[in-house]
């Protein structure tokens, strides 16, 4: 495409191959874009929705809605905003308004102490996991600049002592957390997103979809 070979084709000439290459039915150019696009430094999950929608292009619109995911919501400008879509930002919004609401819920009270038998102070035990729960992982969540995600801040409490409570106690009870899968709800939140705006982007009735992975996901709980 180019004749340097060294630097590399521009954003506006790629969209312009893809939409020359849609148009025309041309597979070469289509093939060439569609693969160097989402690798380009400047292509932004912005222009990726953008391009997803115009193009009907389902598998665009997960990476760029995870990667928008992980941003925070303030960053993005208005003309970013206009860029992706006024649907896929709604739904974006929704998104990250729902798991911070799932992690406030989890943070705000300590999973109960799973006590292990023989425990000798089950009292001290609860007292140290209920403080242990609001310095060493909601203090994390919630973090106003540099917020850990539900597992990170859960892998904060893994492997640690915490003063006061035995670490049968401590051990049965840090498990016990991570089988009753809280972030789990997270990646469901999310799914739910990215089903939303594939149903905008490419007129697919996706939901189903996303409900049935929901309820494989719950049965595998249940198991
Ligand atoms: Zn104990």
């Amino acid at each position: 495409m180019q004749s340097d070979g060294v630097k590399s084709p521009s954003i506006p000439f790629l969209v312009a191959v893809l939409r020359l290459s849609i148009r025309w039915l041309l597979s070469v150019g289509h093939d060439f874009a569609f693969e160097t696009l989402p690798g380009h430094t400047d292509f932004t999950p912005f222009l990726q929705l953008q391009l997803a929608h115009e193009f009907r292009i389902r598998e665009w619109v997960e990476p760029a809605f995870r990667s928008l995911v992980k941003q925070p919501l303030e960053i993005i400008s208005a003309s970013q905003a206009t860029q992706m879509g006024d649907i896929p930002y709604y739904v974006l919004s929704q998104t990250k308004c729902l798991i911070d609401n799932h992690l406030r819920c989890i943070s705000f009270t300590a999973p109960p102490v799973q006590s292990a038998f023989p425990c000798d102070s089950p009292e001290m035990c609860e007292d140290a996991w209920n403080r242990a729960w609001w310095t060493g992982f909601a203090k994390h969540v919630l973090h106003p600049d540099c917020p850990l995600s539900g597992s990170e801040a859960m892998r904060v409490l893994d492997n640690v002592q915490i003063p006061g409570m035995c670490d049968d106690c401590l051990r049965s009870t840090v498990d016990s957390v991570w089988e009753a899968g809280p972030f789990e709800e997270i990646e469901l939140i999310i799914r739910d997103g990215i089903g939303q705006v594939v149903e905008w982007a490419t007129g697919e009735d996706v939901k189903n979809a996303y409900l049935e992975a929901q309820e494989m996901q719950m049965q595998m709980y249940m198991i």
